[in-house]
């Protein structure tokens, strides 16, 4: 049921539609999706294509190009619905799909920018962004990924080794970022890349993590890999300037799996507690379960409602402020904490992998940590909070 109240019938209707693809196509095989691959988990390519086959696979593409054009707002709508089932999926299915923008910032002819994009659209192409590296995660200045340019041949030569990359087992191209003039700081010398997979890229093997595992996670490796000029995202130098703009956004539309994970343990909680007895009565009707499950909702509540405030300024082309850092870590710590409740409600069982919480608490706490640690994101509440007073 989609919660956010001011939701059109339209909006309604598509989150409805995507969710319940999900439950049909994905629901019932979640289990043998988490542990597959020795357990490190899968990411369905067969259920993305039937995502992409209903409009929901980069369904914010522009329609000059083919897409639907989804506005950021519906696209949240949407990904919370399809979060109650998966946020593994979800996320790794945004992932796979939201780099679109970069492709058309890069110099290339706009018939094989068409090509990618049919096939994104199609559900036959995926994307992965590659920033981090071992050395340099929160410090992504401190990156050693080069690229060199062969002025005889017009192109770049990048060598280095990407780790953490979402969806870098699957993807068919990828955005990277490289050194392109060490004499200049991270701002002006570093660069971003589209580079195809066939091009030469290696994959290292799947991640084992703690939860969502719908999200394939690995290394990505460039050794000697050679891209055309054409193949440069934006201006050169222009990578930091890109990837913080980008992370702006993102701190905010990229919480929806968040969101979406909160509601679903607040609703499977409430299940519970309104069967469980214990003492004679209901769980639900012990005061202090009772309050543990309100407070529950208030956070998740609260996480909506900051969350959709800061994708309708996104909408309306206004400034993020702190309301970024703040979506971040609000609502990423507000649902750790709801996730820890629940299996709390659920006691023993709770801790149990039959029911459903647990996978929740571990899927929630990757999101304290990517697109910006939370400290990270205080420290940039910080400066702004000392540029501002
Ligand atoms: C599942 C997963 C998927 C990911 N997907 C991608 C992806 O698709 N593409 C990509 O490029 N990256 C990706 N990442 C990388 C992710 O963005 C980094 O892990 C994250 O930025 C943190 O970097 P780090 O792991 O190197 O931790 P570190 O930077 O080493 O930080 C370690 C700890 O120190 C703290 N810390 C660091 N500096 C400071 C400071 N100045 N003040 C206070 N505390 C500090 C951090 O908050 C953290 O608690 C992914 C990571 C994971 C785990």
């Amino acid at each position: 049921m989609v919660e956010y109240p001011f939701a059109t019938e339209e909006q309604k209707e598509l989150a409805q539609i995507a969710r319940t693809i999900m439950e049909k196509e994905l629901k019932p095989r979640l289990h043998e999706f988490e542990n597959a691959n020795d357990g490190k988990g899968i990411f369905p390519l067969d259920v993305l294509k039937k995502m992409a086959e209903a409009g929901f696979y980069c369904m914010d593409i522009p329609e000059e190009w083919g897409g639907l054009g989804l506005d950021v707002v519906t696209k949240c709508i949407i990904q919370e619905e399809m979060s109650k089932v998966d946020a593994g999926f979800t996320f790794n299915m945004n992932g796979a799909g939201m780099n679109w923008p970069y492709l058309l910032k890069t110099k290339m002819p706009d018939e094989e920018k068409q090509m990618w994009i049919d096939r994104m659209l199609a559900g036959d192409a995926t994307g992965a962004f590659c920033f981090t590296e071992p050395q340099a995660g929160s410090d992504a200045a401190a990156i050693k990924t080069t690229a060199v340019h062969d002025e005889e041949k017009g192109e770049w030569i990048i060598n280095g080794t990407k780790c953490f990359v979402t969806n870098g087992p699957c993807a068919d191209y990828f955005i990277v970022a490289a050194w392109t003039d060490k004499t200049k700081s991270a701002g002006k010398g570093i660069t971003l890349f589209f580079v195809e997979k066939d091009r030469g890229v290696q994959v290292g093997s799947i991640e084992n993590k703690l939860g969502l595992k719908l999200s394939m996670t690995s290394d990505v490796i460039f050794d000697e890999i050679r891209v055309p000029d054409d193949h440069m995202v934006g201006a050169e130098g222009s990578a930091f300037i890109q990837f913080m703009q980008e992370l702006d956004a993102v701190r905010v539309e990229g919480m929806i799996y968040s969101v979406g994970i909160a509601q679903a343990a607040v609703d499977e909680a409430v299940k519970y507690a309104k069967v469980r007895q214990t003492f004679g009565k209901r769980i639900i009707d012990h005061e202090a379960l009772n309050f543990k499950l309100a407070d529950m909702q208030i956070r998740t509540d609260a996480s909506r409602a900051l969350l959709y405030q800061g994708a309708q300024m996104i909408k309306a082309g206004l400034s993020l402020g702190t309301i970024s850092s703040s979506t971040k870590c609000f609502v990423t710590e507000s649902t750790m904490q709801t996730t820890l409740d629940a299996v709390q409600v659920l006691g023993g069982y709770g801790y149990m992998k039959d029911y459903p919480v647990e996978k929740l608490m571990r899927d929630a706490k990757i999101f304290c940590i990517f697109d910006g640690t939370n400290e990270i994101n205080r420290m940039v509440i910080g400066r702004l909070l000392d540029k501002k007073y």
